[in-house]
């Protein structure tokens, strides 16, 4: 079957206006003699203001009910491009997660997808009729509606293109492709024609907002071929591949900034065996990610400072975790910052190039930004600053690295 799958993010159905220029995008498809199924998002500020509306009954998110609320946003949106499609005499019709169905486990507000159910779609796609399903939900096993996280409906996308073994999996969004950093913080940043699924998948989780991380994860394992593409323009976007064509390619690929990071150091720390698994296993505990570390070896086997970051957002579950091991581990203090900002550089040539961390530390250096932590992969180089800096830093780091246009 040739078929492939278009995802429309939250701007792109902003409107009706918008979904009918975006209902054209799925003719052209079907003209061309496509099997088409969409996948959609809320409209744009939906599951915002969903959010809020369920936070007023209740403290505590994220519960069935919660993502009962939240999903009703894809429910408007599928039935509205279906009705548009029938209205442009393009045979369509709306799916809901259930219907699918897209089986999920329990874990609501960040469900992960088990099994994608082909047969009554294909049964529909066999009819001619274009599929359009609400992204970003799923159904329990014990028939609960769940969501899949924040942007969760490009993992949908990518989940279900390769369920189908689609051809593709266009990601169509509010901008033209895939930027070497954010345009908005540096004029110059550049569109990428093309970038590896590991790169893009460093720029994802490193603060990059254009697709979901876990959606780049899932098509870098199934080898979905999956391109960014603007609804606005006819534009050829970005394809996400396996390789870099050009394998001699020496410059890095891009440089992501995450805004919600916080610093966290505890000192005096006693130098035994046992203290990081119990201060890090606390904080897992509670679900708290923890990214960069660093702690310093002690001169003399007395006490040690562990540093390290944590996302904004779990500052005060962090705190009060902290405040209860404290004595119990009988660290002296700890100090907590919020002010600051990682960024991080990324490009497969760091594989086979080095000199990469020497031009992003003197580039910094060069314009007194301090460096609090540093971390690295095979692939990525972050570093941790103060927020007063990080347009700067992004700015001459872009420069350095002869990503200019
Ligand atoms: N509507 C959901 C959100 O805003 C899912 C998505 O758009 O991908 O997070
Ligand atoms: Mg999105």
């Amino acid at each position: 079957m040739k078929l492939v799958v278009l995802k429309f993010g939250g701007t792109s159905v902003a409107d009706v206006t918008q979904i009918k220029k975006i209902a054209l995008k799925v003719r052209n498809e079907v003209n061309q003699g496509y099997k088409v199924i969409a996948v959609v998002s809320a409209m744009a500020g939906v599951t915002n203001n969903l959010i809020e509306l369920a936070k007023t009954t209740t403290e505590i998110p994220y519960y069935s009910e919660y993502d009962v609320v939240l999903s009703t946003g894809e429910q408007v949106t599928s039935a509205l491009l279906a009705t548009v499609l029938n209205n442009l005499n393009i045979k369509a019709r709306s799916w809901l997660g259930w219907q699918v169905p897209i089986i999920s486990d329990k874990s609501h507000g960040n469900a992960v997808i088990e099994e994608i159910k082909t047969e009554n779609i294909l049964e529909s796609l066999k009819k001619d009729q274009v599929a359009i399903i609400s992204g970003f939900q799923g159904i329990t096993k014990e028939n609960r509606i769940t969501t899949l996280g924040r942007g969760g409906s490009d993992t949908s996308a990518v989940a279900i293109a390769a369920a189908f073994s689609a051809l593709r999996c266009d990601i169509y969004t509010d901008v033209d492709g895939v930027y070497t950093t954010d345009p908005r913080i540096v004029k110059s940043a550049k569109k990428l024609d093309l970038i590896t699924y590991e790169e893009m998948l460093e720029l994802a989780s490193q603060g990059a907002k254009v697709l979901q991380t876990r959606s780049v994860a899932l098509a870098m394992k199934y080898n979905v071929k999956l391109r960014v593409l603007s609804s606005f323009e006819d534009l050829p976007g970005t394809s996400i591949i396996q390789e870099e064509k050009n394998m001699e390619k020496t410059e890095i690929s891009g440089i992501a900034h995450s805004l919600n990071e916080a610093k966290i150091t505890l000192s005096g720390v006693p130098d035994q065996p046992g203290q990081a698994a119990e201060i890090f296993g606390a904080l897992a505990k509670h679900s708290i990610n923890v990214d960069m570390i660093v702690q310093s070896s002690s001169i003399n086997y007395e006490a040690t400072d562990i540093t390290f970051t944590i996302p904004e957002t779990n500052m005060t579950i962090a705190e009060s975790t902290l405040k209860k091991i404290q004595k119990k581990i009988g660290f002296k203090k700890f100090i907590m910052d919020t002010k600051v900002v990682k960024i991080s550089v990324v490009g497969n040539a760091m594989r086979t190039q080095s000199g990469i961390a020497k031009t992003m530390f003197e580039t910094l250096a060069n314009n007194q930004i301090n460096i609090h932590v540093i971390s690295t992969s095979e692939i990525k180089i972050s570093v941790l600053i103060s927020s007063d800096y990080y347009e700067l830093a992004m700015r001459s780091l872009h420069s350095a690295f002869g990503l200019d246009v």
